[in-house]
């Protein structure tokens, strides 16, 4: 039995550390296009800002695939799948047999076509290659001035390591507000607030029509109202889509937003499975199938993946929308829905705003089961209210406390207060 996994990030390593929890024998070959060791890719932003150096990157120990008895083709790239001939081809390497094989490709940067993406000093963020030769750039020429394009996650986190080097930033994002589509329109009101108090010029409602360069280098942009906007350093920063290009059409292997996945992360091909930002996974709030890039569930699918492909029988149970994000150093947490959707449940909303302090506390209710909710400046219970989303504990018992600032661990019931300290209630 020969595993093959293509992609060397989260799903890849969960999907490793499922083979071999009933699989310590057969042969495992990772083929990644990156050249590093496995890192965590949410790290790279705090490379840039310079808060982590590069020794810190890594998402397991050097001797991990030494370990772990896995082969590693790295800075290899996978050029095409034929799983009815069972392998992979490889760039400029021939090809690759396999009887299991899980596809972990992760998400691609979106580009739109716009004239000037080609100029020195036009970056897009998703790899810790990238976030070395931004820094080059910086360094060489002494950027002063950068414009990010995308207000989402990627975007803050692309804006609070440009402000950590001392870089002047404008933000231009087409939607009606900041962040989205992770904040309600209160939440994008407060890290509105916030950015502009650090200085970030903000531009909503428009976007990039052109880079404009001078000397074959990046000098301004120019928005779709006409707005020009002096640059060194412009940073493509509008989301990941799932990275599916390797799939070829006809070979059976379903795609939709994502690759289509079953709950043992089997593909609609036979000993084909796939995990991570490439799938279409199951979201367990919606209790439906679609793109949900973020890390820990990555794992958690690669996990389930890789206990299948040793032949062990597991199933993805699904995840929902969970994001940690700092807003220049102001904490916030955004779980499940946040506007509750127009989806003939009734759903009862309680909150807590204060201006003064700017922050602002959110849940939402549907019956007696959480089902989300969006902390900024004070994020102390999040592991909880994430507890008791993912649970759908019933929550009538304590739901005048939800908010309360005496709510804790000691207000739930007793025995899901022992499952959230000592059971499975402990995410790692
Ligand atoms: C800047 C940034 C910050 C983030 N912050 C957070 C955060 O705070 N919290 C959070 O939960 N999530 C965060 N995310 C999202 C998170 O990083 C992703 O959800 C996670 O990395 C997905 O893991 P993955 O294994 O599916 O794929 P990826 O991490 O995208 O890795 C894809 C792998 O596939 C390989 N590959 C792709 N194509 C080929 C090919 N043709 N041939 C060979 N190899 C190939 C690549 O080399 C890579 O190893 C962030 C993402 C970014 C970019």
């Amino acid at each position: 039995m020969k595993h093959v996994i293509i992609g060397n990030s989260a799903a890849a390593i969960g999907c490793v550390e499922g083979i071999r929890r009933y699989d310590p024998d057969n042969p495992i070959t990772i083929v990644a296009d990156e050249p590093h060791s496995t890192y965590s890719r949410p790290l790279i932003s705090y490379l840039l800002g310079g808060l982590v150096d590069e020794s810190r990157m890594g998402y397991r120990p050097a001797d991990f695939y030494e370990k772990q008895r896995v082969e590693t083709l790295l800075g290899v790239e996978v050029t095409h799948i034929f799983p009815e001939r069972r392998c992979i081809s490889l760039a400029g390497e021939g090809a690759l047999a396999y009887d299991r094989l899980l596809i972990a490709t992760g998400g691609k940067p979106f580009v739109p076509p716009i004239p000037g993406t080609n100029l020195q000093g036009v970056y897009t963020f998703v790899k810790w290659e990238e976030a070395r030769k931004i820094a080059r750039h910086i360094e060489e020429t002494g950027t002063r001035s950068a414009v990010v394009i995308g207000a989402g996650l990627i975007g803050l986190k692309t804006i609070e390591a440009l402000l950590a080097r001392g870089i002047k930033v404008t933000v231009v994002e087409l939607a009606d507000r900041v962040l989205s589509t992770i904040f309600d329109a209160t939440g994008s009101r407060l890290a509105d607030l916030i950015l502009r108090r650090e200085g970030v010029e903000v531009r909503t409602q428009t976007t990039v029509s052109e880079i404009i360069g001078r000397g074959g280098r990046v000098d301004h942009v120019v928005l779709q109202d006409g707005e020009r906007v002096n640059c060194d350093l412009v940073i493509f920063a509008i989301g990941v889509r799932p990275n599916t290009g390797l799939i070829p059409a006809n070979a059976g292997i379903e795609v939709g937003r994502g690759i289509r996945v079953d709950a043992r992360m089997q593909t609609t091909a036979p000993d084909v499975y796939a995990a991570g930002d490439c799938v279409e996974a199951y979201d367990k709030l919606t209790e439906s199938h679609r793109p949900l890039p973020i890390w820990p569930l990555a794992y958690r699918q690669g996990h389930v993946a890789g206990c299948n492909m040793a032949g062990h029988d597991r199933e993805y149970d699904g995840g929902f929308p969970m994001n940690s994000i700092s807003v220049c150093d102001v904490p916030t947490i955004s779980v499940g829905f946040i506007e509750p959707p127009d989806d003939g449940d009734r759903y009862e909303i309680l909150d807590d705003y204060d201006r003064e302090t700017l922050t602002y506390k959110k849940l939402i209710l549907r019956g007696h089961r959480l089902v989300g909710a969006l902390f900024i400046n004070e994020i102390d219970r999040a592991g909880i209210y994430t507890g008791l989303i993912r649970d759908q504990v019933d929550i009538s018992q304590f739901k005048d406390h939800l908010l309360s600032g005496s709510f804790g661990l000691i207000s739930l019931p007793k025995d899901y207060r022992k499952h959230m300290v000592v059971g499975s209630g402990i995410e790692v």
